[in-house]
C-alpha cells in the first residue's frame, strides 16, 4: 500500500472526465496540462482507444484528468464500446470539462453532446479550444455561436489554445474549484496510472497512424509482449521493447512492412525517440506485424487487447 501526503487544509480533489468530439484537442490538453507526453496526439481523429488518466497536483488540488475517447456513431463493435465508455465514464467522475473546437463553428455533432450532459447533475466547465486558430475580428461571433449552443446553462466558458497553453492556468484554476474539498489521491509525485506498456503501444500507434495512409489507422491495434533490460546488470543497459502490430489485411501488412522493410523502420525509429522520453536510457525495439482478419468485430480478441466490453 502506499502511504499518502496530508493534503493542505481546504485542498480539492477529484475525477475530471474530458469529453468532447474527436480531435477537439482532448489528448493535446492533458499533454499541456502536465507539459509531458502521457495521451497521444494525432491530426487524425479518433486514435484514443484506452481510456488514460493522467494526475495533475497543482497546489491547490488533484485532478485527475479522464481521456475518453470521442462521441461519434457507432459503425461496429469497437465504435459502440467507444461511445459506451464515454457514458459511463460521466456517471463516474465529479466534474466534466467539455471541448469544443473554436476553430469551427458548432455543428450537430456538438449539440448531441450538450444535450447529453444537460441531463447530468455534476459540474460541466465548457473550454473553447483551438483558439489561435480563430482570427480576432472573428472572435466575439465565435463567442455567440457557442452561447446559442449552450443556451441557458450555467456551465462558465473559457478560451484557450492547447497548443501554445494560452488560457490554461485559469481553466485549471477554475476545474479546481468544480472539485469537492478532499485528500490526496494519488501520490503527488505521479502524473500517469496508465501501465507503462499501455503508454508504449500508444506510441507505436500514434507513429502508424502519422505514417500510413488512410485505410490503415482505424484497423490496427498494438500490444507490448515483452519489456526486458539487455543485457541484464549491465551499466550500458538498453530497454528492449518487443511489439506486435494486428492489422485486418494482408495488403495492410504490406502498406506497414514497406518497400524492403522502410516503413516499418521509420515507424519504429519515431517510437523509439518517443519511447526514451518515457524510458530512462536507449531503447531497442522489435516490431512483429500480424493479420488476423475482423479483429475488430471479435470479441475475444477485443477484450485480449484490452478493449473490455463491461
Ligand atoms: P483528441 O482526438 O480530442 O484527443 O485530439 P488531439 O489532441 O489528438 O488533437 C487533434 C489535432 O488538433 C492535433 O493535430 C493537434 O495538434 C491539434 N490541436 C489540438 N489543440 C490545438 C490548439 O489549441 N490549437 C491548434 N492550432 N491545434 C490544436
Ligand atoms: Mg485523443
Amino acid at each position: 500500500m502506499t502511504v499518502l501526503e496530508i493534503a493542505p487544509k481546504n485542498y480539492r480533489s477529484g475525477f475530471v472526465a474530458l469529453i468532447g468530439r474527436p480531435n477537439v484537442g482532448k489528448s493535446t490538453l492533458i499533454n499541456q496540462f502536465l507539459g509531458k507526453k502521457i495521451a497521444i496526439t494525432s491530426p487524425i481523429a479518433q486514435t484514443t482507444r484506452n481510456r488514460l488518466r493522467a494526475i495533475l497536483t497543482t497546489p491547490n488540488a488533484q485532478l485527475v484528468l479522464v481521456d475518453t475517447p470521442g462521441i461519434h456513431k457507432p459503425h461496429h463493435l469497437l465504435g459502440e464500446r467507444l461511445v459506451a465508455s464515454s457514458r459511463k465514464v460521466i456517471g463516474e467522475v465529479d466534474s466534466v470539462l467539455l471541448i469544443l473546437d473554436a476553430s469551427e463553428a458548432p455543428g450537430r455533432g456538438d449539440s448531441f453532446i450538450v444535450r447529453m450532459l444537460k441531463n447530468q447533475s455534476i459540474p460541466v466547465v465548457i473550454v473553447l479550444n483551438k483558439w489561435d486558430l480563430v482570427a480576432r475580428k472573428d472572435r466575439l461571433e465565435r463567442i455567440k455561436e457557442y452561447e446559442n449552443l449552450l443556451a441557458n446553462n450555467e456551465w462558465p466558458i473559457f478560451c484557450c489554445s492547447a497548443m501554445t497553453g494560452n488560457g490554461c492556468d485559469e481553466l485549471i484554476d477554475n476545474l479546481s474549484t468544480s472539485l469537492p474539498v478532499g485528500p490526496y489521491l494519488y501520490p503527488s509525485t505521479i502524473s500517469s496510472d496508465q501501465p507503462e506498456n499501455i503508454l508504449l503501444s500508444e506510441l507505436i500507434r500514434e507513429q502508424i497512424l502519422l505514417n500510413t495512409r488512410e485505410e490503415v489507422p482505424h484497423s490496427i491495434a498494438v500490444t507490448i509482449d515483452r519489456i526486458e533490460e539487455i543485457p541484464k546488470g549491465s551499466s550500458a543497459k538498453k530497454t528492449a521493447v518487443l511489439a506486435t502490430i494486428f492489422v485486418e489485411r494482408k495488403s495492410q501488412k504490406g502498406i506497414l512492412i514497406g518497400k524492403g522493410g522502410s516503413m516499418l523502420k521509420i515507424i519504429g525509429k519515431a517510437a523509439r525517440l518517443q519511447m526514451q522520453k518515457i524510458i530512462d536510457g536507449p531503447v531497442y525495439l522489435e516490431l512483429f506485424v500480424k493479420v488476423v482478419p475482423d479483429w475488430r468485430s471479435k470479441p475475444a480478441i477485443l477484450a485480449e487487447l484490452g478493449y473490455k466490453g463491461n
